[in-house]
Protein backbone atom coordinates (compact mmCIF):
# COMPACT_ATOMS: atom_id res chain seq x y z
CA UNK A 1 0.00 0.00 0.00
CA UNK A 2 1.38 2.99 -1.05
CA UNK A 3 1.02 6.17 0.46
CA UNK A 4 1.92 9.37 -0.99
CA UNK A 5 4.58 11.33 0.85
CA UNK A 6 2.47 14.53 1.07
CA UNK A 7 -0.53 13.47 3.16
CA UNK A 8 -0.41 13.41 6.66
CA UNK A 9 -0.45 10.16 8.45
CA UNK A 10 -2.09 9.71 11.43
CA UNK A 11 -0.57 6.90 14.15
CA UNK A 12 -3.19 4.71 13.84
CA UNK A 13 -3.46 4.91 10.28
CA UNK A 14 0.34 4.37 10.37
CA UNK A 15 -0.35 1.20 12.43
CA UNK A 16 -2.70 0.09 9.73
CA UNK A 17 -0.08 0.52 6.47
CA UNK A 18 1.98 -1.54 8.48
CA UNK A 19 -0.55 -4.51 9.30
CA UNK A 20 -1.57 -4.34 5.49
CA UNK A 21 1.81 -4.88 4.04
CA UNK A 22 3.18 -8.09 5.61
CA UNK A 23 5.66 -8.98 3.07
CA UNK A 24 9.34 -7.42 2.69
CA UNK A 25 9.97 -5.50 0.06
CA UNK A 26 13.52 -6.81 -1.57
CA UNK A 27 13.80 -4.35 -4.52
CA UNK A 28 16.15 -1.79 -5.26
CA UNK A 29 15.35 1.55 -4.15
CA UNK A 30 17.36 4.73 -4.61
CA UNK A 31 18.00 5.83 -1.34
CA UNK A 32 15.43 8.40 0.27
CA UNK A 33 17.07 12.06 0.59
CA UNK A 34 19.62 13.39 2.80
CA UNK A 35 17.86 13.49 5.96
CA UNK A 36 18.32 9.64 5.49
CA UNK A 37 14.64 9.22 6.72
CA UNK A 38 11.40 8.97 4.97
CA UNK A 39 9.48 12.49 4.85
CA UNK A 40 6.31 11.11 6.68
CA UNK A 41 8.52 10.13 9.14
CA UNK A 42 8.73 6.41 9.45
CA UNK A 43 12.25 6.10 10.03
CA UNK A 44 13.17 3.84 7.38
CA UNK A 45 15.88 4.40 5.29
CA UNK A 46 14.81 2.25 2.42
CA UNK A 47 10.88 2.97 2.37
CA UNK A 48 8.45 1.82 -0.18
CA UNK A 49 5.45 2.31 1.43
CA UNK A 50 6.29 6.71 1.10
CA UNK A 51 8.44 6.81 -1.50
CA UNK A 52 7.31 9.53 -3.99
CA UNK A 53 4.74 7.69 -6.60
CA UNK A 54 6.70 8.98 -9.51
CA UNK A 55 9.46 6.06 -8.70
CA UNK A 56 8.46 3.74 -10.78
CA UNK A 57 9.23 2.73 -14.81
CA UNK A 58 6.14 0.94 -15.41
CA UNK A 59 2.66 -0.08 -13.32
CA UNK A 60 1.06 -3.14 -14.50
CA UNK A 61 -2.78 -3.08 -13.35
CA UNK A 62 -4.36 -6.06 -13.13
CA UNK A 63 -2.52 -9.64 -11.41
CA UNK A 64 -4.30 -12.26 -13.64
CA UNK A 65 -1.54 -14.54 -15.56
CA UNK A 66 -0.79 -11.67 -18.65
CA UNK A 67 -0.37 -8.97 -15.80
CA UNK A 68 2.09 -11.35 -13.34
CA UNK A 69 4.29 -12.41 -16.40
CA UNK A 70 4.54 -9.24 -17.80
CA UNK A 71 5.54 -8.01 -14.72
CA UNK A 72 8.01 -10.52 -14.26
CA UNK A 73 9.71 -9.80 -17.60
CA UNK A 74 9.53 -5.86 -16.72
CA UNK A 75 11.67 -6.83 -13.16
CA UNK A 76 14.19 -9.18 -15.23
CA UNK A 77 14.38 -5.96 -17.67
CA UNK A 78 15.84 -4.14 -14.25
CA UNK A 79 12.66 -2.09 -14.64
CA UNK A 80 10.98 -0.58 -11.11
CA UNK A 81 7.91 -2.57 -11.96
CA UNK A 82 4.61 -2.03 -9.06
CA UNK A 83 1.68 -4.79 -10.08
CA UNK A 84 -1.92 -3.74 -8.83
CA UNK A 85 -4.21 -5.92 -8.14
CA UNK A 86 -7.57 -4.70 -6.91
CA UNK A 87 -8.62 -7.98 -5.02
CA UNK A 88 -6.82 -9.34 -1.73
CA UNK A 89 -4.16 -12.07 -3.93
CA UNK A 90 -5.30 -15.08 -4.42
CA UNK A 91 -8.28 -14.48 -5.98
CA UNK A 92 -11.17 -16.05 -7.60
CA UNK A 93 -13.16 -13.20 -9.08
CA UNK A 94 -11.22 -12.98 -12.76
CA UNK A 95 -10.31 -15.41 -15.41
CA UNK A 96 -6.89 -17.10 -14.31
CA UNK A 97 -7.87 -18.83 -11.33
CA UNK A 98 -8.94 -22.57 -10.74
CA UNK A 99 -5.94 -25.77 -10.92
CA UNK A 100 -5.58 -26.43 -14.14
CA UNK A 101 -5.16 -25.26 -17.78
CA UNK A 102 -4.09 -27.20 -20.75
CA UNK A 103 -1.37 -26.18 -22.20
CA UNK A 104 -0.95 -27.61 -26.27
CA UNK A 105 1.08 -26.28 -29.73
CA UNK A 106 -1.81 -27.77 -31.73
CA UNK A 107 -3.95 -24.71 -32.92
CA UNK A 108 -5.69 -23.87 -35.99
CA UNK A 109 -3.35 -20.90 -37.04
CA UNK A 110 0.24 -20.96 -37.27
CA UNK A 111 1.08 -17.68 -35.43
CA UNK A 112 -0.14 -19.39 -32.74
CA UNK A 113 1.80 -22.98 -32.53
CA UNK A 114 5.06 -20.60 -33.26
CA UNK A 115 4.55 -18.96 -30.09
CA UNK A 116 4.15 -22.02 -28.34
CA UNK A 117 8.01 -23.25 -28.44
CA UNK A 118 8.97 -20.22 -26.71
CA UNK A 119 6.15 -20.54 -23.86
CA UNK A 120 7.11 -24.18 -23.13
CA UNK A 121 10.47 -23.00 -22.39
CA UNK A 122 10.02 -20.04 -20.13
CA UNK A 123 7.17 -22.34 -18.12
CA UNK A 124 10.28 -24.70 -17.74
CA UNK A 125 12.64 -21.72 -16.99
CA UNK A 126 10.01 -20.61 -14.33
CA UNK A 127 10.01 -24.37 -12.62
CA UNK A 128 13.84 -24.23 -12.45
CA UNK A 129 13.10 -20.57 -10.88
CA UNK A 130 10.52 -21.35 -8.35
CA UNK A 131 10.99 -24.85 -7.50
CA UNK A 132 8.08 -26.09 -8.44
CA UNK A 133 6.44 -28.04 -10.87
CA UNK A 134 3.82 -26.09 -13.19
CA UNK A 135 3.27 -28.98 -15.90
CA UNK A 136 2.45 -32.39 -16.46
CA UNK A 137 2.43 -33.95 -19.58
CA UNK A 138 -0.46 -35.70 -20.71
CA UNK A 139 -1.14 -35.29 -24.81
CA UNK A 140 -3.92 -33.39 -26.13
CA UNK A 141 -6.31 -35.69 -28.10
CA UNK A 142 -8.11 -34.29 -30.60
CA UNK A 143 -11.13 -35.52 -32.05
CA UNK A 144 -13.93 -33.86 -34.80
CA UNK A 145 -15.52 -34.82 -37.89
CA UNK A 146 -12.63 -35.86 -40.28
CA UNK A 147 -13.59 -33.64 -42.97
CA UNK A 148 -14.91 -31.09 -40.51
CA UNK A 149 -13.38 -27.62 -41.47
CA UNK A 150 -12.10 -27.32 -37.64
CA UNK A 151 -10.40 -30.12 -37.78
CA UNK A 152 -8.54 -29.94 -40.96
CA UNK A 153 -7.30 -26.18 -39.98
CA UNK A 154 -5.81 -28.26 -36.31
CA UNK A 155 -4.11 -31.53 -38.61
CA UNK A 156 -3.30 -29.43 -40.91
CA UNK A 157 -1.22 -26.62 -38.57
CA UNK A 158 0.32 -29.82 -36.71
CA UNK A 159 1.68 -30.95 -39.94
CA UNK A 160 2.85 -27.67 -41.28
CA UNK A 161 5.19 -27.33 -38.02
CA UNK A 162 6.43 -30.73 -37.73
CA UNK A 163 4.59 -30.94 -34.39
CA UNK A 164 5.08 -34.27 -32.59
CA UNK A 165 1.78 -36.38 -33.05
CA UNK A 166 0.15 -39.47 -33.06
CA UNK A 167 -3.01 -40.10 -35.67
CA UNK A 168 -5.40 -42.84 -33.63
CA UNK A 169 -7.37 -45.17 -36.67
CA UNK A 170 -10.70 -45.85 -36.21
CA UNK A 171 -9.41 -49.58 -35.79
CA UNK A 172 -7.04 -49.08 -32.83
CA UNK A 173 -8.97 -46.09 -30.97
CA UNK A 174 -10.70 -47.91 -28.40
CA UNK A 175 -7.31 -50.06 -27.66
CA UNK A 176 -5.69 -46.41 -26.94
CA UNK A 177 -8.42 -44.76 -25.21
CA UNK A 178 -11.30 -46.90 -23.75
CA UNK A 179 -13.98 -45.79 -22.32
CA UNK A 180 -14.52 -42.95 -24.91
CA UNK A 181 -17.09 -43.05 -27.95
CA UNK A 182 -15.76 -41.99 -30.60
CA UNK A 183 -18.41 -41.03 -33.25
CA UNK A 184 -18.35 -42.15 -37.11
CA UNK A 185 -16.59 -40.22 -39.24
CA UNK A 186 -14.65 -38.63 -36.26
CA UNK A 187 -10.77 -38.68 -36.73
CA UNK A 188 -8.36 -38.40 -33.25
CA UNK A 189 -4.79 -36.96 -33.27
CA UNK A 190 -2.83 -36.75 -30.38
CA UNK A 191 -0.57 -34.00 -29.70
CA UNK A 192 1.89 -35.72 -28.00
CA UNK A 193 3.48 -32.27 -26.33
CA UNK A 194 0.60 -31.09 -24.71
CA UNK A 195 -0.32 -31.90 -21.16
CA UNK A 196 -2.10 -29.92 -17.80
CA UNK A 197 -0.42 -26.27 -15.81
CA UNK A 198 -0.73 -26.09 -12.59
CA UNK A 199 -3.12 -22.52 -12.71
CA UNK A 200 -2.69 -21.37 -9.36
CA UNK A 201 0.60 -22.64 -8.43
CA UNK A 202 1.75 -20.86 -11.30
CA UNK A 203 0.32 -17.34 -10.38
CA UNK A 204 1.68 -18.00 -7.01
CA UNK A 205 5.20 -19.23 -8.90
CA UNK A 206 5.57 -16.00 -10.93
CA UNK A 207 4.79 -13.42 -8.32
CA UNK A 208 7.47 -15.20 -5.97
CA UNK A 209 9.76 -14.42 -8.77
CA UNK A 210 8.79 -11.19 -9.40
CA UNK A 211 8.66 -10.12 -6.04
CA UNK A 212 12.59 -11.39 -5.65
CA UNK A 213 13.66 -9.64 -8.33
CA UNK A 214 12.28 -6.23 -6.29
CA UNK A 215 9.28 -6.13 -7.93
CA UNK A 216 6.61 -4.34 -5.89
CA UNK A 217 2.57 -6.09 -5.81
CA UNK A 218 -0.25 -3.97 -4.20
CA UNK A 219 -3.26 -5.98 -4.05
CA UNK A 220 -6.70 -5.19 -2.53
CA UNK A 221 -6.02 -1.54 -4.23
CA UNK A 222 -8.70 -0.68 -7.39
CA UNK A 223 -7.22 1.36 -9.85
CA UNK A 224 -9.98 3.98 -10.11
CA UNK A 225 -8.22 6.54 -12.69
CA UNK A 226 -5.98 6.77 -15.33
CA UNK A 227 -4.42 9.97 -16.90
CA UNK A 228 -2.70 9.26 -19.65
CA UNK A 229 0.19 11.35 -20.41
CA UNK A 230 4.50 11.19 -20.02
CA UNK A 231 4.56 10.23 -16.94
CA UNK A 232 1.02 8.20 -16.78
CA UNK A 233 -0.61 8.53 -13.52
CA UNK A 234 -2.64 5.59 -12.20
CA UNK A 235 -4.87 6.47 -8.94
CA UNK A 236 -6.20 3.95 -6.62
CA UNK A 237 -7.82 4.65 -3.11
CA UNK A 238 -4.69 4.61 -1.43
CA UNK A 239 -2.67 7.50 -3.80
CA UNK A 240 -1.65 8.69 -7.01
CA UNK A 241 1.46 6.23 -8.90
CA UNK A 242 3.19 7.67 -12.37
CA UNK A 243 4.86 5.72 -14.17
CA UNK A 244 6.94 6.22 -17.48
CA UNK A 245 4.42 3.22 -19.09
CA UNK A 246 1.16 1.67 -18.23
CA UNK A 247 0.15 -1.80 -19.05
CA UNK A 248 -3.19 -2.92 -18.82
CA UNK A 249 -3.68 -6.05 -18.10
CA UNK A 250 -7.43 -6.12 -16.43
CA UNK A 251 -8.79 -8.91 -17.98
CA UNK A 252 -13.08 -9.03 -17.89
CA UNK A 253 -12.41 -5.12 -16.86
CA UNK A 254 -9.97 -4.22 -19.36
CA UNK A 255 -13.20 -1.86 -20.72
CA UNK A 256 -14.26 -0.36 -17.72
CA UNK A 257 -10.18 0.86 -17.22
CA UNK A 258 -10.36 1.25 -20.74
CA UNK A 259 -13.41 4.17 -20.78
CA UNK A 260 -10.67 6.71 -18.72
CA UNK A 261 -8.58 6.63 -22.03
CA UNK A 262 -11.25 7.60 -24.28
CA UNK A 263 -11.23 3.48 -26.14
CA UNK A 264 -13.38 1.18 -25.90
CA UNK A 265 -12.74 -2.57 -27.47
CA UNK A 266 -15.10 -5.21 -28.82
CA UNK A 267 -14.93 -7.44 -25.93
CA UNK A 268 -17.71 -9.14 -24.16
CA UNK A 269 -17.47 -11.07 -21.08
CA UNK A 270 -18.96 -14.76 -20.46
CA UNK A 271 -19.36 -16.84 -17.54
CA UNK A 272 -17.95 -20.11 -17.80
CA UNK A 273 -19.67 -22.56 -15.50
CA UNK A 274 -16.55 -25.23 -15.15
CA UNK A 275 -18.03 -28.27 -14.68
CA UNK A 276 -16.70 -31.66 -12.80
CA UNK A 277 -18.19 -35.16 -13.15
CA UNK A 278 -17.67 -37.95 -11.56
CA UNK A 279 -16.24 -41.01 -12.96
CA UNK A 280 -18.48 -44.45 -12.06
CA UNK A 281 -14.97 -46.38 -10.92
CA UNK A 282 -12.52 -43.85 -9.99
CA UNK A 283 -9.47 -43.64 -12.07
CA UNK A 284 -11.03 -44.31 -14.95
CA UNK A 285 -10.02 -41.32 -17.02
CA UNK A 286 -7.26 -40.25 -14.52
CA UNK A 287 -4.05 -38.83 -14.87
CA UNK A 288 -2.28 -41.72 -13.10
CA UNK A 289 -3.51 -43.44 -15.89
CA UNK A 290 -2.64 -41.70 -18.17
CA UNK A 291 -6.06 -40.52 -20.10
CA UNK A 292 -5.12 -37.26 -22.21
CA UNK A 293 -6.66 -34.01 -22.00
CA UNK A 294 -9.10 -33.79 -25.41
CA UNK A 295 -10.64 -30.94 -27.29
CA UNK A 296 -13.97 -31.77 -29.49
CA UNK A 297 -14.15 -29.80 -32.47
CA UNK A 298 -17.69 -29.53 -34.77
CA UNK A 299 -19.45 -31.21 -31.87
CA UNK A 300 -21.65 -28.60 -30.70
CA UNK A 301 -21.69 -25.46 -31.90
CA UNK A 302 -18.57 -24.59 -29.68
CA UNK A 303 -15.76 -26.99 -29.00
CA UNK A 304 -16.02 -29.34 -25.72
CA UNK A 305 -12.60 -29.98 -23.90
CA UNK A 306 -11.44 -31.69 -20.84
CA UNK A 307 -8.77 -32.97 -18.35
CA UNK A 308 -8.33 -36.30 -16.79
CA UNK A 309 -9.23 -36.40 -13.33
CA UNK A 310 -6.13 -35.23 -11.38
CA UNK A 311 -6.71 -31.67 -9.21
CA UNK A 312 -10.10 -33.34 -7.40
CA UNK A 313 -9.51 -36.99 -7.41
CA UNK A 314 -12.13 -39.01 -9.23
CA UNK A 315 -13.61 -36.02 -10.76
CA UNK A 316 -12.65 -34.71 -14.56
CA UNK A 317 -13.18 -31.61 -15.78
CA UNK A 318 -14.88 -31.16 -19.18
CA UNK A 319 -16.45 -27.94 -20.07
CA UNK A 320 -18.03 -26.23 -23.35
CA UNK A 321 -15.70 -23.25 -24.72
CA UNK A 322 -18.49 -21.00 -24.92
CA UNK A 323 -21.09 -19.12 -21.83
CA UNK A 324 -23.23 -16.43 -21.55
CA UNK A 325 -22.48 -12.76 -21.19
CA UNK A 326 -22.03 -11.44 -17.52
CA UNK A 327 -21.55 -7.81 -15.95
CA UNK A 328 -17.13 -8.97 -14.29
CA UNK A 329 -18.81 -7.32 -11.38
CA UNK A 330 -21.93 -9.64 -11.23
CA UNK A 331 -20.45 -12.47 -12.48
CA UNK A 332 -23.19 -15.23 -10.16
CA UNK A 333 -26.19 -12.99 -10.70
CA UNK A 334 -25.72 -15.23 -14.39
CA UNK A 335 -27.05 -18.07 -13.63
CA UNK A 336 -27.88 -19.70 -17.36
CA UNK A 337 -27.46 -23.60 -17.45
CA UNK A 338 -27.29 -23.77 -21.30
CA UNK A 339 -24.20 -25.19 -21.28
CA UNK A 340 -24.16 -27.45 -18.66
CA UNK A 341 -27.30 -28.96 -20.56
CA UNK A 342 -25.23 -29.61 -23.58
CA UNK A 343 -22.05 -30.96 -21.89
CA UNK A 344 -24.38 -33.43 -20.02
CA UNK A 345 -26.13 -34.66 -23.35
CA UNK A 346 -22.40 -34.72 -24.48
CA UNK A 347 -20.95 -36.95 -21.58
CA UNK A 348 -24.01 -39.07 -21.75
CA UNK A 349 -22.90 -40.14 -25.53
CA UNK A 350 -19.51 -39.83 -25.50
CA UNK A 351 -17.69 -41.04 -22.12
CA UNK A 352 -19.78 -43.75 -20.43
CA UNK A 353 -17.56 -43.70 -17.68
CA UNK A 354 -19.16 -40.56 -16.12
CA UNK A 355 -22.21 -39.66 -14.37
CA UNK A 356 -23.66 -37.39 -16.64
CA UNK A 357 -24.58 -34.72 -13.89
CA UNK A 358 -21.63 -32.82 -12.66
CA UNK A 359 -20.32 -33.23 -9.29
CA UNK A 360 -18.75 -29.45 -8.65
CA UNK A 361 -19.72 -26.54 -10.70
CA UNK A 362 -17.38 -23.44 -10.16
CA UNK A 363 -17.32 -20.02 -12.25
CA UNK A 364 -14.71 -18.04 -14.15
CA UNK A 365 -14.86 -15.82 -17.56
CA UNK A 366 -13.84 -15.52 -20.85
CA UNK A 367 -12.87 -12.22 -22.56
CA UNK A 368 -13.67 -12.61 -26.42
CA UNK A 369 -12.92 -10.89 -29.09
CA UNK A 370 -14.94 -11.21 -32.08
CA UNK A 371 -12.29 -12.95 -33.83
CA UNK A 372 -11.26 -15.24 -30.96
CA UNK A 373 -7.64 -13.50 -30.99
CA UNK A 374 -6.06 -11.64 -28.32
CA UNK A 375 -5.24 -7.76 -28.48
CA UNK A 376 -1.43 -6.92 -27.98
CA UNK A 377 -1.02 -3.50 -29.20
CA UNK A 378 0.14 0.05 -27.96
CA UNK A 379 -3.08 2.63 -27.28
CA UNK A 380 -4.08 4.30 -30.45
CA UNK A 381 -3.53 7.65 -28.71
CA UNK A 382 -1.35 7.21 -26.00
CA UNK A 383 1.89 4.73 -27.14
CA UNK A 384 2.82 4.29 -23.44
CA UNK A 385 0.11 2.67 -22.46
CA UNK A 386 0.33 -1.24 -23.43
CA UNK A 387 -2.88 -3.14 -23.79
CA UNK A 388 -2.96 -6.83 -22.94
CA UNK A 389 -7.33 -7.85 -23.81
CA UNK A 390 -9.59 -10.40 -25.08
CA UNK A 391 -7.61 -13.50 -24.11
CA UNK A 392 -10.75 -15.57 -25.54
CA UNK A 393 -10.56 -18.44 -22.98
CA UNK A 394 -7.03 -19.61 -24.22
CA UNK A 395 -4.57 -17.50 -23.18
CA UNK A 396 -3.17 -19.13 -19.95
CA UNK A 397 -0.69 -21.23 -21.97
CA UNK A 398 0.59 -18.46 -23.81
CA UNK A 399 1.59 -15.97 -20.45
CA UNK A 400 5.16 -15.98 -20.64
CA UNK A 401 5.48 -14.81 -24.05
CA UNK A 402 2.23 -12.89 -23.79
CA UNK A 403 4.19 -10.80 -20.98
CA UNK A 404 7.60 -10.77 -23.14
CA UNK A 405 5.87 -8.83 -25.52
CA UNK A 406 4.04 -6.36 -23.61
CA UNK A 407 7.20 -5.69 -21.67
CA UNK A 408 8.67 -5.08 -25.04
CA UNK A 409 6.05 -2.88 -26.34
CA UNK A 410 6.13 -1.09 -22.57
CA UNK A 411 9.82 -0.86 -23.16
CA UNK A 412 9.40 1.07 -26.84
CA UNK A 413 11.40 -1.86 -27.98
CA UNK A 414 10.65 -4.26 -31.58
CA UNK A 415 8.46 -7.25 -30.23
CA UNK A 416 9.95 -10.83 -30.67
CA UNK A 417 6.54 -11.62 -32.53
CA UNK A 418 5.07 -10.57 -35.49
CA UNK A 419 1.84 -9.05 -33.91
CA UNK A 420 -0.72 -7.77 -36.64
CA UNK A 421 -2.91 -10.62 -35.82
CA UNK A 422 -3.23 -8.87 -32.48
CA UNK A 423 -3.90 -5.45 -33.16
CA UNK A 424 -6.82 -2.98 -32.55
CA UNK A 425 -6.79 -1.81 -35.80
CA UNK A 426 -8.01 -5.06 -36.99
CA UNK A 427 -11.53 -4.14 -35.66
CA UNK A 428 -13.95 -2.25 -37.70
CA UNK A 429 -14.21 1.77 -36.98
CA UNK A 430 -17.42 1.97 -34.91
CA UNK A 431 -18.64 -1.20 -34.85
CA UNK A 432 -17.99 -1.77 -30.94
CA UNK A 433 -15.31 -0.12 -30.76
CA UNK A 434 -14.78 3.47 -30.32
CA UNK A 435 -11.10 4.52 -31.46
C1 LIG B 1 -12.92 -22.04 -17.32
C2 LIG B 1 -11.72 -21.56 -18.05
C3 LIG B 1 -10.87 -22.49 -18.65
C4 LIG B 1 -9.76 -22.06 -19.36
N1 LIG B 1 -8.94 -22.99 -19.90
C5 LIG B 1 -7.81 -22.60 -20.52
C6 LIG B 1 -6.90 -23.57 -20.98
O1 LIG B 1 -7.12 -24.78 -20.83
N2 LIG B 1 -5.75 -23.15 -21.57
C7 LIG B 1 -5.47 -21.82 -21.73
O2 LIG B 1 -4.42 -21.50 -22.28
N3 LIG B 1 -6.33 -20.87 -21.29
C8 LIG B 1 -7.48 -21.22 -20.69
N4 LIG B 1 -8.35 -20.30 -20.20
C9 LIG B 1 -8.11 -18.89 -20.47
C10 LIG B 1 -7.15 -18.24 -19.53
O3 LIG B 1 -7.34 -18.70 -18.21
C11 LIG B 1 -7.33 -16.71 -19.64
O4 LIG B 1 -7.13 -16.35 -21.00
C12 LIG B 1 -6.36 -15.96 -18.78
O5 LIG B 1 -6.45 -16.41 -17.46
C13 LIG B 1 -6.65 -14.46 -18.86
O6 LIG B 1 -5.80 -13.82 -17.95
P1 LIG B 1 -5.85 -12.25 -17.72
O7 LIG B 1 -4.63 -11.94 -16.91
O8 LIG B 1 -6.05 -11.54 -19.01
O9 LIG B 1 -7.18 -11.97 -16.89
P2 LIG B 1 -7.52 -12.14 -15.34
O10 LIG B 1 -7.01 -13.40 -14.82
O11 LIG B 1 -8.98 -11.90 -15.19
O12 LIG B 1 -6.71 -10.98 -14.64
C14 LIG B 1 -7.12 -9.65 -14.69
C15 LIG B 1 -6.87 -9.08 -13.32
O13 LIG B 1 -7.06 -7.66 -13.36
C16 LIG B 1 -7.61 -7.27 -12.13
N5 LIG B 1 -8.23 -5.97 -12.28
C17 LIG B 1 -9.27 -5.63 -13.07
N6 LIG B 1 -9.61 -4.33 -12.92
C18 LIG B 1 -8.75 -3.82 -12.01
C19 LIG B 1 -8.61 -2.53 -11.43
N7 LIG B 1 -9.43 -1.52 -11.73
N8 LIG B 1 -7.61 -2.33 -10.53
C20 LIG B 1 -6.76 -3.35 -10.20
N9 LIG B 1 -6.89 -4.62 -10.72
C21 LIG B 1 -7.87 -4.84 -11.61
C22 LIG B 1 -8.62 -8.37 -11.86
O14 LIG B 1 -9.05 -8.41 -10.53
C23 LIG B 1 -7.86 -9.60 -12.28
O15 LIG B 1 -7.14 -10.17 -11.21
C24 LIG B 1 -9.48 -20.68 -19.48
C25 LIG B 1 -10.32 -19.75 -18.87
C26 LIG B 1 -11.42 -20.18 -18.16
C27 LIG B 1 -12.31 -19.16 -17.52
Amino acid sequence: MLIPYYFPIKANEKARIAEQSPRPFNGRIKQLPASGRCRVNCQSKLCVAHMPPEDFDCVVIGAGVQGCFTAYHLAKNGKRTLLLEQFVLPHSRGSSHGQTRIIRKAYEHDFYTHMMAECYQLWAQLEKEAGVQLYRRTGLLLMGPEKGRDFQLFRDTMERNAIPTVTLAPGEFGRHIPHVNRSPGDGAIVDTTAGVLYADRALRAVQEVFRRLGGVIKDGEKVTDVQPGSPVAVTTASGTYRAKSLVITAGPWANTLLSHTELQLPLQVVKINVCYWREKTPGTYAVRNRFPCFLHVDVAEHHIYGLPSNEYPGLVKVCYHMGSETDPDERDRQTDRGDIDVLSRYIARHFPGLVPTPAVVESCMYTLTPDHHFVLDCHPSHRNIVIGAGFSGHGFKFGPVVGKVLCELALGRVPSYDLSPFKIQRFPPHSKSAL
